[in-house]
């Protein structure tokens, strides 16, 4: 996704018609190029201070005719010189040119926040996971076999179980990248539902904790074990998937860090 393609979709990123892959590409785009990030944070000042009651009013009918009729003229010869003669066109733009500048100086330092950068981010590698017959890179039921193919390609050991007998199949593992590191992805199934279970070592200075959302029709729960951060990721239900996340959770788990 380059800049002209994002800005191109950007109307649709905002009103959220975007495609899953479409809108994780473009928030990953933005993430990285400060001048798209404006333009979005431009575009959504714009959206919030046309709908503020003080700008949302419906102008009277005679103005209303003279806009229609305008527009008409405009339409049929380059006018644009006579409709930007009017007074209160030339302060709204000056306004709508003030909130761009306040919120184009913000932009530059915040753009979307990581936490939600990463949740399209486990939509998109779960989708891709999908879609792209590449749902395991180790296709195995067997965690000893799927655990120590993880050896050498990742700098610490994903704790691997099969949680056939609790209805969680082991169904393989595969690489994936998250949030600018490699993970281990584990793919699990419940009936027809496919769970990705993403993980990677968590940071020694969080509490553990777990966060639960729903996101283009799947259901998200993340948090943190002693030692792992965990994403959990399926269009299963939540209160099966809370199930699936508390066997993620138990601490007989063997796991250990390399570095
Ligand atoms: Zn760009």
């Amino acid at each position: 996704m380059n800049c002209h393609e994002t800005q191109e979709l950007l109307h649709a990123y905002l009103d959220g018609e975007l495609d899953v892959v479409s809108d994780v590409a473009i928030a990953h785009h933005m993430h990285q190029c400060p001048e798209c990030a404006q333009a979005y944070h431009s575009q959504q000042a714009l959206r919030a201070a046309l709908r503020t009651s003080a700008l949302a009013f419906p102008p009277p009918e005679h103005v209303q005719q003279r806009i229609r009729s305008a527009v008409r003229r405009a339409s049929r010869t380059d006018t644009r010189a006579r409709v930007w003669a009017w007074p209160w066109l030339r302060v709204g733009a000056a306004l709508a040119a003030g909130v761009l500048l306040m919120w184009g100086v913000e932009s530059l330092r915040t753009g979307p926040a990581p936490e939600d950068l990463l949740t399209q981010e486990v939509i998109a590698g779960h989708t891709r996971s999908l879609m792209l017959t590449h749902l395991t890179d180790v296709t195995s039921s067997d965690q000893h076999t799927v655990k120590p193919w993880f050896e050498g390609k990742l700098p610490f050991a994903p704790p691997v179980q099969d949680w056939v007998a609790q209805g969680f199949p082991l169904v393989g593992g595969r690489l994936d990248y998250l949030g600018n590191r490699p993970v281990a992805a584990l793919v699990y199934q419940r009936q027809q539902h496919i769970i990705n279970l993403f993980l990677w070592p968590a940071p020694s200075n969080v509490a553990p904790g777990e966060t639960r959302g729903t996101r283009h029709g799947y259901n998200l729960i993340h948090g943190t074990t002693a030692d792992m951060t965990y994403w959990v990721v399926s269009n299963l239900n939540m209160s099966e998937l809370q199930g699936f996340v508390r066997l993620v959770q138990q601490p007989a788990l063997p796991s250990r860090a390399l570095q």
